[in-house]
């Protein structure tokens, strides 16, 4: 009854057409044959598809330091996926964010069973762009996704304690330099002993994953702070082979 109301006073809208759905869809059939998913077999490390099982890690990862030992992504960053994102994250589309968290849940949702984090942790945002935009995109979906999994949300661990650029208007050596003392873990509220009883393994929650640079900061700062295990999940993911 509740839903059904909230439904006719704001009717959700297709996060790929912008089209109103029907109360209890979270995408139109149409669009929902035009997101792209990631299909098996996919590279331990990003999530990235990769062409043959045996080869274990993409090309990028085996290029790459990192320091996360697990990593899902659930669709291509492709131009449908790149407009509804910018919606979830510029244009105040957060309903954009359930269908996200469904899909992750369905497709992955045994995968991060599996893994078994004892927290989510959502990619945080500065303060600043916090209160531009009076929300953090990857929050949301991480909050979705925990409530739907009984996973708990850790959002007080993980910090971006410098404004950075956006790494999309950056070339790659900026965009490394861009990130350099970017994130930092809070040690007081977190100190390693509270970690290593209570945050052993974390699956880390982003929206976009390109050269996998963002995720490997805050990967290694939660590293340096004790966290044992790190995963990744990426709602999606572009670029790299
Ligand atoms: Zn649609
Ligand atoms: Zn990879």
């Amino acid at each position: 009854m509740k839903e059904g109301l909230t439904h006719l006073l704001y009717p959700r809208k297709c996060p790929g057409c912008g089209m109103v759905l029907s109360a209890g869809e979270l995408v139109c059939a149409e669009c929902a044959k035009e997101f792209a998913l990631i299909e098996e077999p996919t590279c331990l490390i990003c999530g990235r598809h990769i062409e043959s099982e045996a080869e274990e890690r993409c090309y990028t990862c085996t290029r790459s330091e990192r320091s996360n030992i697990f990593g899902i992504a659930i669709f291509a960053y492709d131009d449908i996926m790149k407009k509804a994102m910018s919606d979830l994250k510029f244009h105040g589309q957060k309903d954009n964010a359930d269908y996200f968290a469904a899909m992750a849940v369905s497709r992955s949702g045994s995968k991060i069973r599996n893994f078994d984090p004892c927290a989510l942790i959502p990619v945080p945002v500065h303060k600043s762009r916090l209160r531009e935009r009076g929300y953090n995109q990857a929050e949301i979906i991480c909050d979705k996704i925990g409530e739907m999994l009984g996973i708990p949300v850790v959002t007080d661990l993980l910090q971006r304690s410098r404004k950075t650029d956006y790494q999309k208007n950056l070339g790659s050596i900026m965009r490394r330099r861009n990130l350099e003392g970017a994130f930092s873990c809070n040690n007081k509220v977190y100190p390693s002993g509270r970690i290593k009883s209570e945050l052993p393994r974390v699956l880390l929650v982003d929206d976009i994953y390109t050269t996998g640079n963002t995720m490997e900061h805050c990967a290694r700062k939660l590293s340096e702070a004790g966290v044992d295990e790190i995963g990744l999940l990426s709602i999606s993911i572009g670029g790299g082979t």
